[in-house]
């Protein structure tokens, strides 16, 4: 390849993946790669996700399409479904155990100068948000989760290293830091032994000027009233909105999962969440149909899902991953009542996002405007809304705005 090599990236999956692409896309664009669309692309790298079944035959279409549109190009695959893919797809395969080895494996199949083993490349100037892995790995292994097989045992990162990374986000102009992880509630750092409350209550004293914004967090895991407090007095430091990865209403079905709490417990975690944050953005994941589902179990998890202020669901029907407990377990649901069950979920979930939404009509918000769409400049407010503001609303900086309707996909203000 004599001429600088123009490297596409498909992303699928968790923050965590698009965090860890977006600083591979970054470090080689530096070395001189030229970031491309797929279509225009001499190579193609693919940071995979083996979440859903689905998930992967999605990354195999798209590789596939893209190796009969690019006879010549290149492939590199990485992440959780890179061992699962068919021999012989990828020029170079690199699992989350080879990650560390990925910029220099990729540097010297393109020819590009060469790069430290571990270096981290910093995310590209032009955005208002920037990811911050704080964490990897997770050894909890949930019954229909592929994850803790794939990513391996949970591994941190030192504290006094993120709060040195958030103080130069900011100097650089980012004005929200989400920080990510695979199961970010397992955060210690390794030189302390300090859970994640006191990473970000130390993030939250870190100088300049932003947020933070806590990815997924497993509930029940770390100190999630200590996080919803900290929230609360951070006058905004730390934003109004938490993710949790709920995915059931019934205690058998939790218990089935493997999963550390039953409905009474994660029901009394978003008591003291809605007790801190009564104006709180609140997202959750739900799984419909894990095997041994009864129809008393997905109205558990229905009702679960309309007694709280949920502004976001996440649905997934459930898919059996090989490897994974759930997968051996009797009382597989038929897939045409898994979808009807998602279908439910997914109407209780929209409906209870609507009425959620509404109070926040007339309540002053604080919005980083970020890009512009079909003539409305487009933000998110520290609760996680997506917000729709005047085509002349500052980019990148906070901006007051109060929502006067609901639109199916945000608030219009
Ligand atoms: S805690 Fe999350 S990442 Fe870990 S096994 Fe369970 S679902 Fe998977």
């Amino acid at each position: 390849m004599s001429e600088a090599p123009r490297v596409a990236f498909a992303v699928y999956g968790c923050r965590l993946n698009q965090a860890e692409a977006e600083a591979w896309r970054t470090a080689l664009a530096r070395r001189g790669a030229r970031v491309a669309e797929p279509a225009e692309a001499d190579v193609l790298c693919l940071h995979s996700c083996a979440v859903t079944a689905a998930a992967v035959r999605e990354a195999l279409r798209a590789l596939r399409a893209w190796r009969a549109a690019h006879p010549r190009g290149r492939v590199v695959v990485s992440g959780c479904a890179a061992t699962l893919l068919p021999p012989g797809l990828a020029d170079l395969a690199l699992p989350h155990a080879e990650k560390a080895r990925w910029l220099r494996a990729v540097c010297a199949l393109l020819g590009l100068p060469g790069a430290e083993a571990g270096e981290a490349a910093a995310p590209p100037p032009r955005r208002t948000r920037a990811a911050l892995i704080a964490q990897d790995g997770c050894d909890r292994f949930c019954a229909y989760c592929i994850v803790p097989r794939m990513r391996g045992a949970p591994t941190s990162v030192p504290m006094g290293a993120l709060l040195r990374a958030a103080a130069e986000r900011f100097a650089q102009g980012f004005r929200e830091i989400v920080l990510t992880g695979c199961n970010l509630a397992l955060y210690r750092d390794p030189d302390t032994g300090a859970a994640l409350p006191e990473l970000l209550a130390r993030l939250c004293d870190v100088p300049g000027e932003g947020r933070f914004r806590l990815g997924s967090l497993e509930p029940c895991v770390t100190d999630d009233a200590a996080l919803f407090r900290l929230a609360a007095g951070s006058g905004g430091r730390l934003c109004a909105f938490f993710h949790l990865p709920i995915q059931s209403g019934s205690d058998a079905l939790l218990a089935r999962m493997g999963r550390p709490y039953g409905a009474a417990r994660i029901r009394a975690t978003l008591d003291a969440l809605c007790g801190a944050l009564p104006f709180c953005g609140l997202g959750a994941d739900w799984i419909a149909g894990l095997p041994g589902e009864t129809e008393a179990d997905a109205e558990a998890t229905r009702r679960l899902l309309a007694d709280y202020p949920f502004t976001g669901a996440h649905v997934f029907p459930y898919s059996k991953r090989p490897g994974t407990p759930a997968a051996a377990f009797p009382g597989q649901v038929p897939s045409e009542r898994i979808a009807a069950r998602a279908a439910a979920l997914r109407a209780v979930a929209a409906e209870t996002r609507r009425l959620a939404l509404r109070r926040f009509l007339g309540r002053e918000l604080c919005v980083i405007p970020e890009r512009t769409r079909t003539g409305r400049c487009e933000g998110w407010s520290a609760e996680y809304l997506r917000c729709r503001l005047p085509e002349s609303a500052p980019r990148g900086v906070p901006t007051a705005f109060v929502p006067t309707a609901i639109l199916p996909d945000g608030t219009l203000g």
